[in-house]
């Protein structure tokens, strides 16, 4: 009998299920945060907003509602009045993620924010489910 190494490597391929996707895992992006007198810098939060593919207005109007302080977007950084201890911005921002970003069906980050009868929905790429957002979070 005469092997085709050709022939039984594409019969192996063939015999792989088609729908194998690779998806990196989603990893909670790390605010690069620093004391400049008596303001507080996020560095990339440009950077974190196009990882999470949101507006960079919207993540830092919620920043500044959550931490109940003022500031203004420079560029790719922002500056928050005060002295805001870096772990509390750091929760801050990884409860916008939460809320606003990932899925609460499957956990993916695959997701985009919709109006629906005015109420402000996340819709999930990856599984198809629509939430409201600021309904309640799933315990971790
Ligand atoms: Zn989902």
């Amino acid at each position: 009998m005469k092997y085709d190494y050709d022939e039984l490597l594409k019969r192996a391929l063939d015999a792989l299920p088609k729908d194998i996707v690779v998806r990196e895992r989603f990893q909670m992006p790390k605010g690069v945060i620093f004391h400049e007198g008596n303001t507080t810098i996020l560095k990339n939060l440009g950077e974190i907003a196009d990882k999470l593919n949101r507006d960079i207005e919207q993540i830092f109007s919620y920043l500044l509602k959550e931490l109940g302080t003022a500031g203004e977007i420079d560029g790719e950084r922002a500056i928050f009045q005060g002295k805001i201890p870096e772990n509390r911005l750091q929760e801050r921002i990884e409860k916008y993620v939460k809320r606003y970003v990932l899925c609460r069906e499957c956990g993916r980050p695959d997701t985009k924010l919709i109006r629906r009868n005015r109420t402000l929905m996340l819709k999930c790429e990856a599984c198809g489910a629509i939430h409201p957002v600021g309904g309640k979070i799933r315990k971790e």
